[in-house]
């Protein structure tokens, strides 16, 4: 198949369209390795992740441009955070796997118990586009550090680091059948991973409707299932917040990679007492931000990650003006010179005046399109948080510990952000409820979840 440079719009690569008999040869491969693999000592198996680290350290340069290639994101930005942080998740969980105990319930004279964690077996991991190498390592690290073999599946849209990391297993001599990446198809490929008998863990990352579709297969399968899916998360900003670090990193969280981050805030809730103030500053703020060529040292904002994406994108341009939106900013493609002239670019758009029950405020489009909305109290900014079937992630902005600690309390979501946002550390669970997903990834909570507790119960 071929794979598009989503900057200029043309193929720069072909990847293999792998079907089902691909798939049960690799999981073949990783249910011959798990004996192995999963009775090697903790401490190897830290040591193969570490020189996948080091790998990864290694092709710093050469990954994050592989990444800024494929997904149109700024070149800035896969150098700064995706790479450094697929890095990172193999690091921490090369040390996490040396720290894993597990627990005893002690019943006094009577006797006492353990439980054992084991590793399940073969474990699928499928991830998206938007975060390539980042959320892939996110779910291979500690799948491969609780002692299960792997078959993974990379977005087909986003293939090159997944393809590079490849090559870095071969570099290392990385334990044959440990490890398999396939690429090709959602619907082939992935479909096969989820189906095939010998997968009893899915770990999946991606949008609501697939991991619907993925539940469907694996549910009566009774496979054990992690599922990352969609969000519309909620950026609450009362009257007393930091005005600068809100507005400041209100236009980050809403228009980071082109807005393709799970965690962005789409639906921006303002108190009327700074409404207008904070709407004119973020329009200038916003207007600051240069779409350009991902490559280019000036570029804030980079390519949509595929003309499929940039036309549904664009089509919930349409649909706020018909839901009565007033457009503030932005609002059409951006079309760019030179190399990047047939790339898929959007400009930062701002919508205000849309009705919480909308579509534009309902649906996830995960892209650069937020909504400002004016609120006037605690209770109703709660109310607006929480009126979306998902419930991924929410940030709140107030200098009000009291407000702050009840905010966070109530809004239904997995994650919430303080005067903050995507500020990271991989010991916390991460994930969603209501249509978000179900399961948590990070710290011990992956180790957890790629481990099956079996209780021993001893009699004295
Ligand atoms: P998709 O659901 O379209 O795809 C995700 C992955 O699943 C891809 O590798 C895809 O392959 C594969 N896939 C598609 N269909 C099937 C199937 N029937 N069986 C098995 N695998 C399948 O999501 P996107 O790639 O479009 O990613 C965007 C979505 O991901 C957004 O909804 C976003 O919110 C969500 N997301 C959630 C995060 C979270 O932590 N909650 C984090 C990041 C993103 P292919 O692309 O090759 O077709």
């Amino acid at each position: 198949m071929d794979n598009i440079n989503p900057a200029t719009g043309h193929a720069y690569g072909t990847i293999p369209r792998s079907d089902a008999q691909d798939v049960e040869a690799a999981v073949a491969a990783a249910k011959a390795a798990f004996p192995s693999w999963s009775t090697l000592p903790a401490a190897k198996r830290s040591e193969w992740l570490m020189k996948v680290a080091n790998g990864i350290e290694a092709r710093m340069e050469e990954l994050a441009l592989a990444e800024s290639t494929d997904n149109g994101k700024p070149l800035s930005l896969a150098r700064a955070v995706d790479i450094p942080r697929a890095r990172d998740n193999f690091k921490f969980y090369a040390t996490a796997i040396l720290h894993d105990a597990y627990e005893t319930h002690d019943m006094g004279i009577d006797g006492f118990n353990y439980t054992l964690r084991q590793p399940i077996g073969v474990a699928g991991c499928i991830s998206p586009w938007n975060l390539p190498l980042y959320l892939f390592s996110w779910k291979i690290a500690p799948a491969l550090a609780a002692g299960n073999t792997v078959v993974a599946k990379p977005s087909e849209v986003t293939p090159a680091t997944a393809y590079l990391l490849s090559k870095i297993l071969d570099e290392i001599d990385f334990p044959k059948g440990v490890l398999n990446l396939v690429h090709g198809l959602g619907a082939e490929t992935g479909a096969a991973i989820v189906e095939h008998s010998d997968t009893a863990v899915i770990s999946f990352t991606g949008g609501t409707a697939t991991g619907k579709a993925i539940s469907k297969v694996a549910a009566p399968m009774f496979k054990k299932l992690s599922l990352e899916l969609g969000g519309k998360n909620a950026n609450i900003i009362f009257d007393d917040c930091d005005f600068d670090e809100a507005l400041k990193t209100s236009v980050r969280s809403s228009f980071a990679n082109q807005g393709q981050i799970c965690l962005c805030g789409s639906r921006i809730y303002v108190q009327r007492g700074i409404y207008e103030k904070f709407k004119e500053a973020f329009i200038e703020r916003v207007k600051g931000l240069t779409v350009a060529d991902p490559l280019s040292d000036e570029a804030r904002m980079g390519a949509i990650v595929s003309e499929d994406h940039l036309n549904k994108v664009l089509s919930y341009i349409e649909l706020a003006k018909e839901e009565g939106g007033v457009l503030l900013h932005g609002g059409h493609k951006v079309e760019l010179e030179g190399r990047c002239k047939d790339g898929y670019f959007i400009a930062p758009t701002v919508f205000e005046n849309l009705p919480a029950t909308c579509r534009t405020n309902q649906e996830e489009i995960f892209g650069p399109l937020v909504t400002l909305t004016p609120f006037d109290t605690e209770e109703e900014a709660l109310a607006l948080a929480n009126g979306t079937a998902y419930g991924l992630a929410s940030t709140i902005w107030t200098t009000n510990l009291k407000v702050a600690h009840r905010m966070a309390a109530g809004i239904h979501a997995g994650i919430i952000w303080v005067n903050c946002w995507l500020l990271r550390d991989l010991r916390t669970p991460f994930g969603g409820v209501k249509q978000s997903g179900v399961g948590r990834e990070g710290g011990f909570e992956a180790l957890r979840f790629f481990t099956e507790p079996k209780n021993v119960c001893i009699k004295l």
